[in-house]
């Protein structure tokens, strides 16, 4: 399905979505980037690059995963102020709703990261 594209096809920012959706590597563009769904995987199983490498600003990851929380939580209690509605239905939501999009967070902010590196790397001529 991906037979005739190129690595090109995962710049620009809709490319961005597509590679953190489908967990694209920056090197060779196939689904290895995440060996969990907001894990990056040491090495790409498919060319071998160095995801690891490519991953040192990882770390400020922690601290989006709080903003997102503290976000949706201010949010949920928008909800809870103005519509009042019952916390089973709160719990049914938002469990599955912020697990999600945390995720997703994750591995958008992981993906950018990663292919913005990956980029650098390549103009600096290595
Ligand atoms: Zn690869």
């Amino acid at each position: 399905m991906s037979s005739g594209r190129g690595p090109d096809q995962t710049k620009g920012q809709s490319g961005i979505f597509r590679a953190a959706l489908l967990g694209l590597c920056p090197q060779c563009g196939e689904r290895t980037l995440f060996e969990a769904p907001a894990r990056v995987a040491l090495k790409c199983t498919h060319c071998g690059i160095d995801l690891g490498e490519l991953e040192r600003g990882g770390r400020f990851a922690g601290v989006l995963t709080a903003l997102v929380a503290i976000i949706l939580i201010m949010i949920a209690y928008g909800i809870e102020e103005t519509v009042r509605p019952p916390l089973w239905l709160q719990a049914v939501v938002w469990a599955p709703l912020t697990v999600g999009i945390v995720i997703f967070a994750l591995r958008l902010f992981k993906t950018t990261l990663l292919h913005a590196s990956y980029e650098n790397r390549e103009d600096q001529g290595e």
